[in-house]
């Protein structure tokens, strides 16, 4: 089905950046330590390294390609310590240094497709259409796709990647996410997407579990560059019937990460609580629906379908929750389920006109985790780059968010929802580190502190052009976690 419509959904391929590749070639692949000499430094808790000579960041590598931050002060101090003598350094002294930054949720198996525009009147099943003939299906083209988009991640500064690895043929396929394995530039949770609607539901539902499984074991077996694990992503409640999507979470370990598209849109709240709307006319077009089998749970929202049929024992990281009310609240944080907003995605899909605005704030007041997300590249704006950066711009100009919650959101909570360590997505002297990342801050007041210059660095127009690969995060190390 991809193959014969390819030509018609993709376009010619975006222009890559070659800021990238100078950048990752410009470190020396045997480095052990580093010097980094920058304006500033600071991490989503807040911890920052301020002072009026500037900061420096001692960087160590192990073999195994594990990172430490084994010293961040004064640069004053740093650079005349006997200890750190003859040791390379980098000059970053009009820039702000934070951790690296973890993307919750995309696709990289549709880099190929680029930025595509979307008419949210023409609904999302249209545009779900469109994606299903826009899918490739051989594992050297998904590979090449899931390539480009890690270059793409890099290129924005992002260390872990939740990275969907999508169906093939409606089958759940293990191809993206070897692909992610195999690269091996990045760290990541590879889940492994299933459908299980109708006549192929239970054939799907066995398959997705011992795929699952499988990968994980071959991962596992990747000693030399095992920087992704296998997760499981029941791909949403209108295309994984419930039964199917608890039996698979039923039958994979309970530490594997699990996440699912939940309240993304107005189709699917109306296919949960009315049997009806533009998912049932798909599914019956593929034959998958079965009238005198309607979803159970009608009337009530996608959260309440979930959790009534013990949803609740198990981890599930919700992305989008473009729609909830105050019960899914409750019971998102009763469930400790942590939540990943794709601000980007919501937009362009015009979630907000369906649902009002999205209520992150809300779900960080009732404690829950939220993370950030990009989704695929076809709905960002920002054709050099996959990054979460965009999305804290986004929220910082859009709604005033505080510039340091968005920073823990697009680390320590990004953490914390792929079901890693936390620590390393902090700037803790002697700690291990994930990765460092620089942004440009060159006409900030010499007197603003690292708080100060990351408010900057958010704002309208303070690092140039939204697309430009220079104004972004800069990639400075990237560790394995
Ligand atoms: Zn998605």
């Amino acid at each position: 089905m991809a193959q014969a419509h390819a030509g018609k959904d993709t376009l010619p391929a975006p222009p890559f950046s070659t800021i990238l590749t100078t950048m990752l070639q410009g470190w020396d692949p045997t480095w052990k330590v580093r010097r980094i000499d920058a304006r500033a430094a600071i991490d989503g808790r807040g911890c920052a390294a301020d002072h009026a000579s500037g900061v420096s960041a001692v960087i160590e590598r192990a073999p195994t390609g594990t990172l430490t931050l084994a010293a961040l002060g004064p640069t004053d101090e740093v650079a005349s310590s006997s200890r750190w003598a003859g040791v390379a350094s980098t000059d970053r002294r009009q820039s702000l240094l934070l951790p690296g930054l973890v993307n919750a949720h995309t696709h990289l198996d549709l880099t190929h497709i680029g930025p595509r525009p979307h008419d949210p009147a023409a609904g999302f099943a249209a545009w779900i259409g469109m994606i299903l003939r826009a899918r490739l299906s051989d594992e050297p083209s998904i590979a090449a796709a899931v390539g480009r988009g890690v270059g793409l991640s890099l290129a924005g500064g992002t260390v872990l990647i939740g990275d969907i690895s999508g169906a093939v043929g409606g089958l759940p396929s293990p191809f993206a996410g070897r692909a992610l394995a195999g690269d091996g530039r990045v760290n990541g949770v590879a889940y492994l997407e299933f459908f299980a609607q109708g006549a192929k539901a239970d054939k799907n539902t066995v398959s997705a579990a011992w795929n699952a499984k499988a990968l994980a074991g071959e991962f596992d077996a990747m000693t030399a560059c095992g920087r992704v694990v296998s997760g499981i992503q029941p791909h949403a409640i209108y295309s994984v019937g419930v039964m199917h999507f608890l039996q698979v979470l039923a039958s994979v370990p309970d530490d594997m990460p699990t996440c699912s598209h939940i309240a993304e849109s107005l189709a699917e709240k109306r296919f949960v609580a009315e049997a009806a709307g533009p998912f049932v006319d798909m599914l019956r077009t593929l034959n998958l629906w079965d009238d005198s089998d309607p979803p159970p749970g009608l009337g009530e929202s996608p959260i309440d379908v979930l959790m009534g049929h013990g949803a609740a024992d198990h981890r599930i990281a919700a992305v989008h929750v473009n729609d909830v009310d105050d019960d899914d609240l409750h019971n998102l944080a009763a469930a400790q389920w942590p939540v990943v907003y794709c601000p980007r995605s919501s937009s362009y899909f015009g979630a907000h006109s369906d649902f009002g605005p999205h209520r992150y704030r809300d779900m960080l007041a009732a404690g829950i985790t939220v993370a950030l997300g990009t989704d695929s590249i076809v709905n960002l704006d920002t054709p050099d780059r996959i990054s979460v950066w965009d999305e804290m711009r986004l929220l910082h100009q859009r709604d005033g968010t505080d510039p340091l919650t968005l920073l823990k959101l697009a680390s320590i909570n990004g953490a914390a929802a792929l079901r890693r360590e936390t620590a390393p997505f902090t700037l803790t002297p002697l700690g291990s580190l994930a990765g460092l990342v620089a942004i440009q801050v060159p006409n900030a007041n010499p007197n603003a502190n690292s708080s100060e210059l990351l408010t900057q660095a958010l704002g309208p127009g303070a690092t140039g052009g939204r697309t430009s690969a220079a104004d972004g995060p800069e990639l400075l190390a990237i560790g394995r976690v």
